[in-house]
């Protein structure tokens, strides 16, 4: 899909060594546009929303704050939230810096673990942005769900 300036913009911040050191892309040759297009497509086939999602991770980063560093039970999953100096950008232009904040999440069941950043839940919920197949940093949504929505 062809995209517009804005979006070939935003793409670019997305490279190694803009705004972060890995980026946001990994391999992906897929245009930005065409990235977003294709995970709104498995959230919506899942029967889910960006929105649904993000609040799930919210949910556990916020009940796992003021207990900093120590694991949290929390239901079906344990959480351990670390809080680090700084602030990490949003690549999409509108000024949003998410503090430095990591949660990482254990679903007790399936052992399945997922970590995350206060970045991540925003990229989630305001753009619909999981990041580049192959980033190192990429939520798959489909994870995502099976994590948060089944069982
Ligand atoms: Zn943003």
């Amino acid at each position: 899909m062809k995209q517009n300036p804005q979006m070939a913009k935003i793409q670019e911040n997305m490279q190694p060594g803009t705004l972060s050191a890995e980026g946001f892309l990994g391999e992906d040759r897929r245009s930005l546009s065409d990235i977003l297009l294709a995970d709104s497509q498995i959230v919506q086939k899942n029967g889910q929303t960006h929105q649904s999602i993000a609040d799930q991770m919210r949910r556990l980063t916020e009940a796992g704050k003021p207990e900093l560093g120590r694991p949290l039970r929390l239901g079906q999953f344990e959480v351990t939230v670390e809080d680090h100096r700084g602030r990490l950008p949003c690549p999409f232009r509108d000024r949003y810096g998410a503090e430095k904040r990591i949660t990482t999440a254990k679903h007790l069941a399936t052992g399945q673990t997922l970590t995350w950043t206060d970045l991540h839940i925003h990229m989630i919920e305001a753009h619909g942005f999981y990041e580049g197949l192959g980033s190192k940093f990429r939520l798959d949504p489909e994870r995502l769900i099976e994590f948060f929505f089944s069982g």
